[in-house]
C-alpha cells in the first residue's frame, strides 16, 4: 500500500482523460518543504508565516523573516513559493502582544490582513522580507482574510512601494511579485468581480470559508456534522468562485483541509478546479485519487452536484463518483 503510493512520487497528477492537475503543498516547517519537494509538488501554495510569530514574546525582525523565507525559496529550487502574510488572530493567538486581547468575537475581530493593515510598520517589515526573498527564486504573496476591494488595493499599493524601495537599496529582487487574495470570507467570494481585476491569483481557504458561511466554529467539536464541506451553499459558492476566476483568466486553488481530503477530489474537479494546495502528508493519496478520475465525465455530472439539496444528496453524488 505504502510502496504503491510511493511509486506515485515521480508520476504526473493526471486524470484518466489526460488532463494535468496542479498539486501545490501547504508548508510551515523545513520538513514540510523538503517533503513537498521530494513528492513533486508544483511549488508551495501556502506558506503559513504565523509559526515564526507564535511561541515567543518578541516579533521576528526583517533579517530573521528574510532568512526563513529565503530558505523556503531555495529549498524549492526554482518552483514557485506562495508566502502568506501574517494571519494572526482568532484561532491563531500569539504571545507577542500583537493580537488584541479580550476581543468578544476573535474570529470576527482584528485578524489576518485587518491586523496587518492596522500595524503598518510590522506589515512593511514582513513585505520587505518577502520581497528580499524574491531575489532567490519565484515568490508570490498571498493575503489572508480579505473581505473588501479596499484591503486588496491597500496591500497592492504597499507591496509596490516596498518592491521599489528594496530594489533601490540595491537588493536583487524579482521584476514582479504576483499578488493573491485568500477567499475565505463569504463577502469576498460574493463580491469577487469587484476586485478580481486587482489580483493575480486566488486561493480558497475552505477552513474559514465554511466557518463563516455556515456560522459554524471550525474548532468546536460539539458542532459535529454542522461544520461540513457537504452543504449546498458551499458547493454553489465554490462553483461561482472558480467560474469567475477562470472567466478572468486568474489561477485559483483551494488550500483548506478540503483540498487534501481525497474524498472531495471528484467534487472539486467537477466544479472545474485545476489546482489543489495541501499538506504533503496526503499529497500522494490525492494524486492517486485524481489519477482515477475521468474529468470529462465528472464535468458532465456537475449540474447534478449543483442540484443536490442536502448533505445526503451530496454524499450520494460522491459515492457515485468513486
Ligand atoms: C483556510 O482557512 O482554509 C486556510 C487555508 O487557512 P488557515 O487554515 O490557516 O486559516
Ligand atoms: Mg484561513
Amino acid at each position: 500500500e505504502r510502496r504503491q503510493l510511493n511509486r506515485l512520487r515521480r508520476e504526473p497528477t493526471r486524470t484518466t482523460d489526460g488532463v494535468d492537475v496542479k498539486l501545490w503543498a501547504n508548508a510551515e516547517s523545513r520538513a514540510d518543504v523538503a517533503e513537498a519537494h521530494a513528492l513533486g509538488a508544483a511549488g508551495v501554495g501556502l506558506y503559513r508565516t504565523e509559526f515564526l510569530f507564535l511561541q515567543r514574546t518578541e516579533v521576528p525582525d526583517e533579517e530573521e523573516q528574510f532568512r526563513a523565507y529565503r530558505d523556503v525559496v531555495l529549498g524549492m529550487t526554482g518552483r514557485t513559493v506562495t508566502i502568506r502574510t501574517l494571519d494572526l488572530g482568532a484561532d491563531k493567538a500569539d504571545r507577542s502582544g500583537l493580537v488584541l486581547e479580550g476581543e468578544p468575537n476573535p474570529a470576527l475581530g482584528l485578524r489576518g490582513v485587518r491586523l496587518s493593515l492596522s500595524r503598518e510598520p510590522l506589515f512593511r517589515t514582513q513585505l520587505r522580507a518577502i520581497v528580499r526573498a524574491s531575489g532567490y527564486g519565484p515568490v508570490r504573496v498571498l493575503v489572508p482574510m480579505i473581505s473588501s476591494r479596499e484591503e486588496v488595493l491597500s496591500v497592492k499599493r504597499m507591496l509596490r512601494k516596498v518592491l521599489a524601495e528594496v530594489r533601490r537599496e540595491g537588493h536583487e529582487v524579482a521584476d514582479v511579485i504576483p499578488l493573491g487574495a485568500m477567499i475565505e470570507v463569504p463577502a469576498a467570494a460574493i463580491a469577487l468581480p469587484s476586485f478580481i481585476g486587482a489580483v493575480d491569483f486566488l486561493s480558497v481557504g475552505t477552513n474559514d470559508l465554511i466557518q463563516y458561511l455556515l456560522a459554524a466554529d471550525r474548532n468546536n467539536e460539539a458542532l459535529g456534522e454542522i461544520y461540513t464541506p457537504m452543504h449546498p451553499a458551499l458547493i454553489r459558492l465554490l462553483h461561482d468562485i472558480i467560474r469567475n476566476a477562470h472567466k478572468r483568466g486568474k489561477p485559483v486553488a483551494v488550500c483548506g483541509e478540503m483540498a487534501g481530503d481525497a474524498t472531495y477530489a471528484p467534487l472539486l474537479l467537477a466544479l472545474g478546479l485545476g489546482e489543489f494546495s495541501l499538506h504533503p502528508n496526503t499529497l500522494l493519496e490525492l494524486r492517486r485519487a485524481i489519477r482515477n478520475c475521468d474529468l470529462s465525465a465528472l464535468r458532465a455530472r456537475a449540474p447534478a452536484l449543483l442540484r443536490a439539496k442536502d448533505r445526503n444528496q451530496i454524499e450520494q453524488w460522491l459515492t457515485a463518483s468513486h
